[in-house]
């Protein structure tokens, strides 16, 4: 209980401090109307957005109804108890009067007044269960999401098939969720393939054409909470911000993490391995499905971050990597097996590699130091093809966004017409092989040569029609030029 002084000394606090703030509002006018207004949207009654405590970081549905301060900041009851407590036992009299001590403005803390609004959770409506982000009416058949993917991603024949499944079952289940006994188990995924095969590219564009959260996240910077490096639970905060910080929107996202193999179990260390095996160890929860504490619009827990709960069940995470050396292992476990050099039975390079892969067995994987309650965890395994000559010819031509095409578009922009002769195509191809990086080297190819292009043929209002050649990619010629007289002559883009 307080006694009378303590309620005179609180009072006296109050005033003083709204006077300072008041005063405040009047000597920098124009900032705080600007705070104002943006805080007005956040909070106004049918706002959607949950408000945070300002102190303890918990949100509404956690903490319990708020206290609206000035600017903005919310504090929980529990909070505004325990600050009483202590305002009322304290004594202010000799400070208040002491001109060197200045009161700091709370607001000042958080820069724009406030949470930002980076860092607050989107409301959950009570006592409703969450809808399904796809309906089930609405889940596109698995040849219909793959008809979409051919339309961006070039060969991976199978890859697009299998995975065109997995999300149709994902969404299934995530849609029929314990409708009735019958569980349906994830179809969480692991993708093997080289570099620059398109791994990333088929998970963004899947989950563009699905219209769900994703997040990206590489397993390289991820270690055992504690170590320097991103918490593994930090790929579910990125999720939760892809997501607009909508927790049930999260909750049924897709989560990609890249470079998987990096974390295999390292063969011989004396050190602890906190970037590897106890890496996958954390991960095991995640892909199960568990309640996640994440901090709120930020990589890393701490004071000043709210944290939102998010539950992994439904969240699909799709693994990829590049896994080298593992066609060693699988080669060495067939050649046991088969008692012969397989190497002997197939001829073709290419062919060998893709199909030794193709044959890869969770035993291959732990030899290569996954541990098994992880590969367990991933049902849906699939490799995907190095890409050769005539893929990366059709990467730079055929799908929708084309790196050819949007050259085009940018040229006809100032009405010039811009062509690529076949050879010219094959040599770009070429040289995109010798980088050894799949299709990641085909722009910067392209780019280097488009350069002296992009910067000369807007000089000359003359110029229709710019073909490259496979000469002026092999450095052995210029590109063909035709101004819009259609006279034809070829010369160097320096000279145009
Ligand atoms: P990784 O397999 O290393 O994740 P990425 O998916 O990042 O490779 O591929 C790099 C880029 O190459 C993509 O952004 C995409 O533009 C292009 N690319 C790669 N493979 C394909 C493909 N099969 N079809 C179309 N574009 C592709």
């Amino acid at each position: 209980m307080m006694n009378d002084d303590n309620n005179n000394d609180y009072r006296e606090v109050t005033e003083e401090t709204v006077t300072a703030d008041e005063t405040s509002a009047e000597t920098d006018d124009k900032d705080t109307s600007s705070d104002a207004s943006g805080n007005e949207t956040d909070d106004k009654p049918g706002s959607d957005r949950e408000d945070v405590c300002f102190i303890c970081r918990r949100p509404e549905s956690k903490a319990g109804k708020m206290f609206h301060l000035m600017q903005g900041i919310c504090v929980c009851a529990d909070c505004m108890n325990k600050t009483m407590n202590t305002v009322s036992s304290f004594d202010y009299q000799g400070m208040l009067n002491n001109p060197n001590i200045s009161f700091m403005n709370i607001s000042d803390l958080n820069g724009e007044g406030g949470i930002p609004n980076k860092q607050k959770l989107k409301k959950r409506k009570k006592g409703e269960k969450p809808a399904p982000i796809i309906d089930i009416k609405d889940i596109p058949a698995p040849h219909k999401i793959k008809a979409s993917l051919d339309e961006y991603v070039v060969g991976q024949e199978y890859a697009k098939k299998v995975m065109s499944v997995a999300v149709y079952n994902h969404y299934k289940r995530v849609a029929t969720d314990n409708m009735d006994d019958i569980e349906i188990e994830k179809s969480n995924m692991l993708m093997i393939g080289p570099t620059g095969c398109g791994k990333t590219y088929l998970v963004k564009t899947l989950a563009r054409l699905l219209n769900v959260p994703l997040a990206i996240a590489d397993a390289t910077s991820l270690t055992e909470a504690g170590y320097i490096g991103d918490d593994i639970e930090s790929v579910i905060s990125k999720l939760l911000a892809a997501a607009d910080n909508d927790v049930d929107k999260a909750e049924q996202g897709i989560v990609f993490i890249d470079e998987i193999d990096k974390i295999a179990k390292k063969a011989e260390t004396h050190s602890r391995d906190v970037s590897g095996e106890s890496v996958q160890q954390g991960m095991l929860k995640l892909l199960e499905g568990a309640d996640i504490e994440v901090p709120v619009g930020s990589n890393s827990k701490n004071a000043m971050v709210p944290l939102a709960t998010v539950n992994t069940r439904n969240i699909l995470f799709i693994c990829g990597g590049a896994f080298p050396d593992l066609e060693d292992i699988i080669k060495k476990r067939l050649n046991k097996q088969t008692g012969i050099g397989y190497s002997a039975i197939i001829k073709d390079e290419k062919e060998k590699s893709d199909d030794i892969l193709r044959q890869v067995k969770t035993e291959d994987l732990r030899k290569f130091g996954m541990i098994p309650e992880f590969i367990g965890r991933l049902p849906v395994v699939f490799t995907m093809q190095g890409l050769d000559r005539d893929m990366l010819v059709k990467i730079l031509k055929e799908p929708k966004n084309a790196i050819l095409k949007q050259y085009q578009k940018l040229l006809a922009i100032d009405e010039v017409d811009l062509q690529f002769t076949d050879d010219a195509l094959e040599a770009i191809a070429d040289k995109a092989i010798e980088r050894d990086t799949g299709a990641r080297a085909l722009r910067s190819i392209i780019e280097e040569f488009m350069l002296d292009i992009m910067y000369e043929i807007p000089k000359d209002d003359n110029i229709g029609r710019v073909t490259i050649t496979g000469d002026y990619i092999n450095g052995t010629g210029g590109p063909i030029i035709e101004v819009r007289d259609t006279s034809v002559h070829a010369k160097s883009p320096a000279d145009a």
